[in-house]
């Protein structure tokens, strides 16, 4: 499937499938109606419905859609190299009245051979299965990823067990902004 050079683009103009999707639709529809989906989506249309789009910005919009659900504790998987971001966000979630857990990329302190066989650097390594399990054992409501190695966030992503949203992406090319990776 390509929607990307699809001309008709029928389900946005008629609001109705053009049958090339191969998903059971109404298996789809039934999983919305879900408790622990329509929460999500009913805290996420709250956030741009009635023209509020682009009134907020992605960390403001973390903030009003985890106060929605009722979160208490939100975790923070940072990149090392981020970290002056993570203490300024840390400090914006505590003031409005979040726990935090801010896990750094280095937690634990391994050794590239400890998690990386085949290398030869000798100096601490990422560690993003550390930083899931540290949040899964603090038992977060929500990770907050940001900035974590391509690759590394699979694996963080992966092995989180809480819900998690990503709100930086890492590119040291084009200074985080990975859309210019698209345009340039
Ligand atoms: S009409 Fe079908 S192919 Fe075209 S954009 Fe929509 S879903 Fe994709």
């Amino acid at each position: 499937m390509n929607c990307s050079t699809c001309d008709d683009k029928v389900c946005r103009k008629q609001q109705t499938s053009c049958n090339r999707e191969i998903f059971d639709k109404e298996e789809v529809i039934s999983k919305y109606k879900e408790t622990t989906t329509s929460e999500i989506v009913e805290a996420a249309a709250e956030l741009v419905d009635f023209g509020r789009a682009g009134s907020l910005s992605r960390v403001e919009e973390i903030m009003e859609f985890a106060a929605t659900m009722n979160y208490k504790t939100l975790g923070l998987a940072y990149c090392y190299g981020m970290e002056q971001y993570a203490i300024a966000l840390e400090k914006l979630l505590t003031a409005k009245g979040f726990k935090v857990s801010a896990v750094s990329c280095s937690v634990g302190g391994l050794k590239q051979s400890e998690v990386n066989a085949a290398s030869c650097i000798h100096k601490v390594s990422c560690n993003p299965l550390g930083q899931a399990e540290q949040l899964n054992a603090e038992k977060v409501d929500l990770t907050l990823v940001v900035g974590i190695c391509m690759g590394h966030d699979i694996l963080l992503n992966r092995t989180l067990n809480m819900d998690f949203t990503t709100l930086v992406v890492k590119d040291r090319k084009f200074n985080h902004a990975p859309l210019q990776g698209i345009t340039k």
